[in-house]
């Protein structure tokens, strides 16, 4: 599908001439081909089930199928329950799953051993960790009851705030704009707690995780990371920051599949504080010191275990950690450092040839062109047609995707550049075919503007 298209020779007369790449001369296909046959990176792209005819740029949304994925969860399926059946919580190790996970996860995030639980989904993961950081905070200063976050935040992690803001009696206080500006105006005395996503679903947009985490210390306020469009993607240090508390997710990034556990982080200098009453507001067996005691009260786990709740999905977590592992098979290739120059080199270059290519065709640029303030995304926009172009080039192959704008923000057409799998020929075709789209206006087909229940 993707390959055999006609390749035009565009000029690259209408590039920005302040781009480094593109001020030598536009990248042509065979330059891309080069910079895969020079990537150390590059064969471990052989650890996914890719699709032949797909270039995939939705990993920021569903990670691909790992190989391995399959024959571990029929292991754990035929080996773990089938024959080992209940004797597999001990002798499989399945009940330490959770932390086992999470420690592997905690090599991604800058965490150490034990201050990490792969566990439920984000959004669960963000309400026990905001209650609990409500609760520490209720207990340091009970006046401060603001939570900030972003307005453009993903919505589920304001809606679980606005909840508990609600039922706590705090106040969501939502900024617009650059958070360089407007977050220093919003930390004021009565702010309790900052809750920011390290990199904005939407924009691709990275917040400097150290220098916000310590304004908002500064500020008196506890700071809370959802890690979502980071963890696997970016190289992030939560003790170098020094932050409070995290939550990320584990199908994107990192692989796990639809739907599988996410994972929660407290700073062990946190962590090592909380009292027998530091609860979050889930308390289940599973997050008891002794579960097996079954005593009829709650005495919580130490650290971040008291924020597991009940019995964990074994077959999902087991997928999980194949997916995981996936990034980690990059430590001795460089690890996450080696894998963000790529992903620098990746979204850069798809800048470049779209500004060089499509100039003209009404396109404009979302994401933020500084390197250090870009995750692993580059969003375009455009005043119309921006999910019928998506579906266009899903129908050639090329998988992106699109999020409609607001009042405050502008339609997304988004396209992930995971830097495990997604190679530099794929960004030459990608950009090929939305050119081809825009100039032959393929996408106003009519069968293209219908929008489905998942964009
Ligand atoms: C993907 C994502 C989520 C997903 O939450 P679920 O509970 O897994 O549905 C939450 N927050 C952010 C910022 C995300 O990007």
């Amino acid at each position: 599908m993707v390959t055999g298209c006609p390749a035009s020779t565009p000029s690259c007369a209408n590039a920005s001439i302040d781009r480094p790449i593109s001020s030598q001369r536009c990248p042509t296909l065979d330059d891309c081909r080069a910079l895969d046959a020079a990537d150390p990176l590059r064969p471990l792209r052989d650890q996914f089930d890719l699709p032949a005819g797909v270039i995939y740029l939705d990993g920021n949304s569903l990670g691909p199928l790992p190989h391995a994925t399959a024959a571990r969860v029929q292991d754990v399926v035929r080996a773990g329950w089938g024959q080992g059946l209940i004797r597999s919580w001990n002798a499989a190790g399945w009940f330490t799953l959770p932390q086992r996970v999470g420690d592997l996860i905690g090599r991604l995030i800058g965490a150490g051993p034990g201050e990490t639980v792969a566990t439920d989904s984000t959004s669960i993961n963000l309400f026990k960790v905001l209650s609990l950081a409500m609760h520490l905070q209720r207990r340091r200063d009970a006046g401060r009851r603001v939570l900030v976050s972003e307005r453009s935040n993903f919505p589920t992690d304001l809606y679980v705030a606005e909840a508990l803001c609600r039922d706590h009696g705090w106040t969501l206080r939502l900024i617009d704009g650059d958070p360089r500006e407007t977050l220093p105006a919003a930390l004021g005395p009565d702010v309790g707690m900052v809750m920011l996503t390290h990199v904005n679903y939407r924009t691709g947009a990275m917040h400097d995780m150290a220098a916000v985490t310590a304004a908002a210390h500064a500020a008196g306020a506890l700071m809370v990371w959802d890690l979502a469009h980071s963890a696997g993607a970016v190289p992030v240090d939560l003790n170098g920051a020094d932050a409070d508390f995290a939550v990320g997710c584990g199908y994107k990034y990192l692989n796990g599949g639809p739907g599988a556990p996410a994972f929660a982080w407290v700073n062990p200098r946190l962590g090592a504080g909380f009292g027998a009453d530091d609860w979050p507001a889930l308390t289940g067996w599973w997050g008891h010191a002794a579960p097996f005691a079954f005593t009829p009260d709650f005495q919580p786990a130490p650290g971040v275990q008291r924020l597991l709740c009940g019995t964990q999905p074994i077959l999902s977590l087991a997928a999980l950690e194949v997916g995981v592992r996936t990034v980690l098979a990059a430590e001795p290739l460089g690890g996450l450092a080696a894998l963000r120059r790529k992903s620098l080199a990746l979204t850069e270059l798809f800048i470049t040839l779209v500004e060089a290519r499509c100039a003209g065709h009404g396109l404009a640029l979302v994401t933020p062109r500084a390197p250090e303030r870009r995750g692993s995304q580059v969003c375009l926009t455009r005043a119309e047609g921006g999910y019928a172009i998506v579906q266009a080039l899903i129908a050639r192959g090329v998988i992106g995707d699109f999020r409609a704008g607001d009042a405050h923000q502008p339609d997304i057409l988004r396209f992930g550049f995971a830097p495990l799998y997604v190679g530099f020929e794929d960004v030459w075709h990608a950009v090929d075919h939305l050119y081809q789209v825009l100039q032959t206006g393929a996408w106003r087909d009519p069968a293209l503007q219908r929008p489905q229940a998942v964009t």
